[in-house]
């Protein structure tokens, strides 16, 4: 029964490009390395590969002279505020702000009003993104009904669904009983489906807006302490040494997680995590001015954290880049520091940070990498994790055509206002950024040209 249920997943999402469509990828550089290359992509699927001039096509060609070609980016982790909050993002507008990012495919949290926490909201979901046809947008179905905490959800029904729901999460909240924890983790091996866990003991962080530290206490706001992320971490890490199962920690923030996960792995325990971008770039110190954008959950921490969770990634101990995209309306985030809704924009920035941090602009001290680490964090390695077919895979002949490229050349800065996102509640606001995304293909069709979402 198990081995069925796994097996009924489809292959990747359902609308294809038509069986004669071409698009030829002019002059890339794949992975950034070697000479530039033509890649003809035919029915979605990548067909040829050859010297720069070498390939023609009837169909389309994008001339993007020495710009990397990368696999499209993957998502482990979104807010898409559909159903419930569509003023603030819907599938459509969120999907457009993935294709604008690179990314092929996302998967979205179940705390939406109503919850993902049964088939038929799993199917809108899932249903609305492949209609919009810019993104594959998979439902995360809840752990918890209602997330309340209380009685697990029926993941063998998700699963079955035609959204073949395969990652449940109460996002937002933690799992918090340690029994329940242990039912749900027995119970999603069976389904071999992954549960990801937003760590955070709520009896620690009661009334909590900031990193427990020197900032919050000077600015006189609430202290989020490290203790109550990492005593779930640890505490999840031991139920799957016991009990198996796969778990995934979301949005990693601190220095202690980052140890408790390097002996996770040391003792194979299965256990995977993700962390954001903001954590890996931005500090507490942010809060200096109150600004409500920078609230977020976990909070930002200190730069002895960011310095940690940075090598972390380079060594492999946190597998990979999620952006945890969270869309606010304005009202919720220019108000008092403590009154602000907590989340960041993250799909139209993320790639474009993350090259910078660890390959164009690599800080003092830091070890350089290139373009096939970026593959790897930001699609190879959510793709395994998630058991996701069709994407995350190598750029070669006979692979699916869900590539993006990036545009090393063009400088951008970024401005909420301009995003295909409906809400406008990034970090980042008014900072130059050294790359973009010119394109993104899904399954060969082209969802993002020349930075901009294709919408017909
Ligand atoms: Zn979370």
């Amino acid at each position: 029964m198990t081995e069925k249920k796994t097996m009924n997943y489809p292959a990747t999402g359902t609308l294809h490009a038509p069986a004669d469509s071409e698009v030829l990828l002019r002059g890339v550089l794949v992975y950034g390395e070697g000479e530039p290359a033509d890649v003809l992509v035919r029915a979605g699927v990548i067909a040829e590969i050859a010297a720069a001039g070498a390939l023609s096509t009837e169909g389309e060609t994008l001339d993007l002279p020495g710009q990397v070609l990368l696999p499209g980016l993957v998502d482990m982790h979104v807010h898409l505020r559909e159903p419930g909050r569509e003023d603030t993002e819907t599938i459509a507008s969120g999907s457009a702000a993935a294709a604008r990012g690179g990314f092929t495919a996302v998967f979205t949290m179940a705390n939406t009003d109503p919850v993902t926490d049964n088939p038929a909201i799993a199917e809108m979901v899932w249903m609305k993104g492949q209609q919009t046809n810019l993104c594959d947008v998979h439902p995360v179905g809840s752990i918890t009904k209602g997330l309340a905490g209380k009685d697990l959800t029926e993941f063998g029904m998700m699963a079955a669904s035609e959204a073949k729901v395969r990652m449940f999460s109460d996002d937002g909240k933690c799992v918090a009983d340690p029994q329940l924890m242990r039912r749900a983790v027995e119970y999603s091996k069976g389904l071999d489906v992954l549960l990801a866990q937003h760590c955070e003991e709520p009896r620690l962080t009661e009334g909590a807006v900031a990193h427990e530290g020197e900032t919050a206490a000077r600015l006189g706001l609430r202290g989020w302490p490290r203790v109550a992320e990492e005593a779930i971490v640890i505490r999840d890490a031991l139920l799957a040494r016991d009990y198996g199962g796969r778990l995934h920690i979301c949005h990693a923030s601190t220095e202690g997680t980052v140890e408790l996960l390097r002996w996770a792995k040391e003792h194979d325990i299965p256990l995977s995590a993700e962390v954001t971008p903001h954590h890996l770039v931005l500090t507490d110190e942010k809060l200096e001015t109150y600004d409500g954008n920078f609230r977020v959950n976990p909070p930002l921490r200190e730069h002895a954290d960011t310095l940690a969770l940075r090598q972390a990634l380079i060594d492999g101990t946190l597998d990979c880049v999620a952006t945890d995209h969270a869309p606010h309306g304005s009202e919720e985030k220019c108000c008092e520091f403590d009154k602000a809704r907590p989340g960041m924009l993250g799909l139209e920035t993320s790639l474009a940070l993350i090259a910078r941090l660890f390959v164009t602009d690599v800080p003092a001290g830091q070890e350089p990498q290139n373009w096939r680490f970026v593959a790897k964090v930001m699609s190879e390695r959510p793709a395994e994790i998630v058991k996701l077919p069709g994407h995350g895979r190598p750029v070669a002949v006979g692979e699916p055509a869900n590539l993006c490229v990036v545009d090393t050349g063009r400088a951008w800065t970024a401005h909420g206002a301009d995003f295909a996102s409906k809400a406008s509640n990034t970090p980042y606001e008014g900072e130059d950024l050294p790359v973009k995304v010119s394109t993104t293909l899904l399954r060969g069709r082209i969802t993002c040209r020349d930075g901009e979402a294709v919408t017909d």
